[in-house]
C-alpha cells in the first residue's frame, strides 16, 4: 500500500515538475514590437526606409504588427481625429464592426479604448505624422482597410497584434510600412521567422509546430499539405507528450522504490514495478519504430516520388516524358544518344509531387565518353527510383539494351513495362498486350491514358501506410525529419539498454536519457542549436 502511494505521488511530482517547465517555459521578456507584409512575396529586407521589397501586387494585403506598442500604433494609424504627428489614443472603434471570429463577447475582451480583440473594424488609414499637403489633416494612407487587433495572449504570436488588411498594390503597402518605421522607438520591421519565433517562446507552439508550419507555407501537393497541417496542428508533439507521460510514470515508480530504500520493500513488489516498466518501454519501443519506419514514406511524398524512364535509344523516352507533361520538357531526335543530362520534371499526380527523369538510352558504351558519363548518370538515378519505367519500342529486337537493367529493375519498388511506338504496329498487336506491358504510341496518344492510370496506381500503393506493429496506434507519420529521426533512435536504443537492465538507478537513467531524446524533438530543451536553422528557413512576415 504505501509503495503504491509512495509511486502515485512521485508520479505527481514528477508530471508537475516537467509540464512546469514545459508550460512556463515562455518567458515574458519587454520586446520590440515588430511588423512585416505577411502577403504579396515579401523578397527581402534592407535597412533603411525602405524596409521591404515587396514584390506582388494583389487585391488585398495583409500587415502584421505584434509587440507591446501594437494597440497603440493601431489607434494612432486609425485616429483621423487628431492633428497630424499627434499620438491621441482615445478614438473606439467598436462603432464599425463588421464581423466576429471570436466566439468571445464577453466584457473580458472589451478594451480599455474601446476595441475590441478578435474583431475585424472598416478604417482609413492615416500616417501617424505626415500632414495632407492641402488641409493639414494626417494624410490618408487606404480607406476601408480593415483593422483587426488580437489581445494576447490570444494571439498567433502570443503578443499584442494588429492586422491592417489594406489594397493591395505596392503604393498603399509600402506607405503603411513607412508609416510604421516612422514611429521608431522599439517599433521595426521583423526579420524571417521572427513572428513564429516569438510564438515558439511564448509557448504557443513546439518546434514540431514549428517545422509543420514551414512545411505548410512551402507545400506544393495535397499530400504534402495534409502531413504539413498534422505537424501544424499538433499531431507530433501530442505523440510525444503521450510517449514522454508513459516514460515519466516508469521514471517516477523506479524513483519510488529507490527513495523508498529497496531493502524495505518485498522482492516481488520491485520486480513488480520493474516488470511493469519494462512492458511500457516494450510498447514505447515498438511505436517509435514504427514511426522511425514510416519516415520514408513522408520524406518521398514531401520530395516527390520519383519515376524514372529507362530504356535503349531511341525506343521515346523523351517522347513520352514530353506526352506526360504536356510540353517540350526533352528533346525528341531521331539520333540515338540525344540526352545526355538527366532531364527531371514534376507533376502532380493525384494530389502526389511526382518527379520523372529522362536520360541517355542504355547501350554498350561507344568510345563517347560524354554519353558514357550519360549512362551512368541515368543509371545512378534509377537505383534511388521508386517507380522505374522500362522502355522498348515495336521497332526494336527484344532484348537490345535490357541486359544491364536486371539487377535496377529486381531492386525497384515498382516496376512499369511499357513498349512504345504501336502505331507501327497493325491493329491487331496493338490491341494484344501481352504480360504486364502497357502497349503506348507518343506519337498517336495511345496507351498513354492507361499508363497514367497504372501510375496512380503505383502511386498509391507507395505512399500507403505500412502494416503497423500489433497494439500499435496508427498516425500519420509526422515526425518524419533527419533531426527528429536520430533522437527517435537514441530514444529508442535507450529503452533497448533499458530492457536488459536490473539495477535501478541505471534502469532509471536510461529512461531518463531517452525522455531527453523526445524533448529535444520537441524544443523543450537544447533548443538554441536548431532554432536560427529552422527560422532562417521562413520568409518575412511569418
Ligand atoms: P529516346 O532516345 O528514347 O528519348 O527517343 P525519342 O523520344 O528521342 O524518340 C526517338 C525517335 O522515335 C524520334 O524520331 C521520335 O519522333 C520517334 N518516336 C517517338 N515515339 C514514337 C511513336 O510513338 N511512334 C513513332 N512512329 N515514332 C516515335
Amino acid at each position: 500500500m504505501m509503495l503504491s502511494r509512495l509511486v502515485r505521488s512521485s508520479e505527481l511530482y514528477m508530471a508537475r515538475r516537467w509540464f512546469g517547465i514545459w508550460r512556463d517555459g515562455g518567458v515574458s521578456v519587454l520586446r520590440d514590437t515588430i511588423f512585416a507584409p505577411c502577403t504579396g512575396g515579401v523578397s527581402s529586407q534592407s535597412q533603411g526606409s525602405s524596409v521591404f521589397s515587396y514584390q506582388q501586387p494583389s487585391s488585398v494585403a495583409v500587415i502584421r504588427v505584434s509587440g507591446p506598442h501594437a494597440l497603440e500604433v493601431m489607434h494612432t494609424m486609425v485616429d483621423s481625429g487628431a492633428a497630424a504627428g499627434g499620438n491621441s489614443t482615445t478614438t473606439s472603434l467598436s462603432s464599425s464592426t463588421t464581423s466576429s471570429s471570436s466566439s468571445s463577447s464577453s466584457s473580458s475582451s472589451s478594451l480599455s479604448l474601446g476595441v475590441q480583440t478578435h474583431r475585424m473594424y472598416v478604417r482609413s488609414l492615416y500616417h501617424p505624422f505626415l500632414e495632407d499637403n492641402t488641409n493639414g489633416a494626417k494624410r490618408v494612407l487606404d480607406y476601408q482597410a480593415m483593422v483587426v487587433f488580437f489581445k494576447q495572449p490570444r494571439s498567433f504570436t502570443g503578443e499584442d497584434v494588429v492586422e491592417f488588411h489594406v489594397h493591395g498594390g505596392r503604393g498603399v503597402v509600402q506607405g503603411v510600412l513607412d508609416a510604421l518605421m516612422s514611429f521608431g522607438n522599439h517599433i521595426r520591421p521583423a526579420e524571417p521567422g521572427e513572428f513564429t519565433k516569438r510564438a515558439f517562446q511564448n509557448g504557443k507552439m513546439d518546434l514540431t509546430q514549428i517545422e509543420g508550419l514551414g512545411d505548410l507555407l512551402s507545400c506544393q501537393t495535397a499530400a504534402q499539405r495534409d502531413v504539413a497541417l498534422a505537424s501544424a496542428t499538433g499531431l507530433g508533439k501530442d505523440i510525444v507528450a503521450r510517449w514522454r507521460i508513459s516514460l515519466i510514470r516508469c521514471i517516477a515508480s523506479i524513483e519510488a522504490v529507490i527513495d523508498f530504500g529497496e531493502d524495505d520493500i518485498e522482492p516481488g513488489d520491485v520486480n513488480a514495478v520493474l516488470e511493469r516498466a519494462r512492458e511500457a518501454a516494450d510498447g514505447l519501443y515498438n511505436e517509435i519504430q514504427a514511426h522511425v519506419g514510416a519516415a520514408p514514406r513522408t520524406e518521398m511524398i514531401n520530395e516527390g516520388i520519383r519515376v524514372v524512364l529507362v530504356g535503349p535509344p531511341n525506343v521515346g523516352k523523351s517522347s513520352l516524358l514530353n506526352a506526360l507533361v504536356g510540353r517540350q520538357a526533352a528533346i525528341v531526335s531521331h539520333h540515338a544518344g540525344t540526352t545526355r543530362d538527366v532531364i527531371e520534371t514534376a507533376l502532380d499526380v493525384n494530389g502526389h509531387r511526382v518527379v520523372i527523369q529522362d536520360g541517355a538510352g542504355i547501350r554498350d558504351a561507344l568510345d563517347d565518353d560524354i554519353e558514357k558519363e550519360g549512362i551512368s548518370r541515368i543509371l545512378h538515378a534509377a537505383k534511388h527510383a521508386h517507380i522505374l519505367v522500362v522502355m522498348s519500342s515495336h521497332d526494336m529486337d527484344h532484348d537490345d539494351g535490357f541486359q544491364n537493367l536486371t539487377e535496377l529493375v529486381d531492386a525497384a519498388p515498382c516496376v512499369l513495362y511499357v513498349k512504345n511506338k504501336m502505331d507501327l504496329a497493325g491493329d491487331a498487336a496493338a490491341k494484344s498486350s501481352h504480360g504486364e506491358e502497357t502497349l503506348i504510341s507518343c506519337r498517336t496518344g495511345l496507351g498513354i491514358s492507361t499508363l497514367i492510370n497504372a501510375m496512380e496506381k503505383a502511386v498509391k500503393q507507395l505512399t500507403a501506410s505500412p502494416p503497423l506493429p500489433h497494439g500499435t496506434t496508427p498516425m500519420p507519420p509526422v515526425l518524419h525529419r533527419k533531426r527528429h529521426l536520430r533522437h527517435l533512435d537514441n530514444a529508442a536504443h535507450a529503452l533497448e539498454r533499458f530492457k536488459h537492465l536490473t539495477a535501478l538507478e541505471l534502469a532509471a537513467e536510461e529512461l531518463r536519457m531517452a525522455a531527453q531524446e523526445l524533448d529535444r524533438i520537441t524544443g523543450h530543451i537544447d533548443v538554441e542549436d536548431i532554432l536560427d536553422t529552422i527560422f532562417t528557413e521562413f520568409c518575412i512576415g511569418k
